[in-house]
């Protein structure tokens, strides 16, 4: 089993320091089924599957650096998770900048469980990577 490249990210709530994995060709197969090339995302809504709360995480391009509290890549050999993930639409009119927001999910988790998760999301003010405030009712 080959290691794959993840995002590994750094829970943004100060409280939490949750450490949030998601694999790099989830984030860019989403891009281009958006209709993105995948070098198009700087930047991913993450989820925290530990305080719920939703945050804007820069793409780090990156291997791992000494700074150990800081977003990075790395290579990992584990069961591939999947994340969740729907559009979110930046609030300011004809914005293009592609951003989607992201969990970390598995396979046994049914609908129901997710739904019932996604509803306790906590969304901190959102901005979209070119600066602008994204509404927070975001339904999908
Ligand atoms: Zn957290
Ligand atoms: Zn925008």
């Amino acid at each position: 089993m080959q290691p794959d490249p993840y995002y590994l990210f750094y829970c943004k709530n100060e409280a939490c320091g949750q450490t949030i994995l998601l694999p790099v060709s989830m984030i860019e197969s989403s891009a281009i089924i958006q209709g993105f090339r995948p070098t198009y995302f700087s930047a991913a809504a993450v989820s925290c599957p530990k305080c719920k709360h939703v945050n804007i995480h820069q793409l780090p391009q990156d291997g791992p650096a000494d700074d150990s509290q800081s977003d990075r890549r790395v290579l990992l050999r584990r069961d591939v998770d999947y994340g969740f993930l729907a559009p979110l639409s930046c609030g300011k009119e004809f914005c293009q900048t592609a951003l989607e927001v992201f969990a970390p999910r598995n396979r046994r988790m049914t609908a129901e469980e997710k739904i019932a998760d996604n509803a306790i999301w906590i969304w901190e003010e959102l901005r979209c990577p070119s600066g602008h405030v994204i509404p927070k009712s975001q339904k999908r």
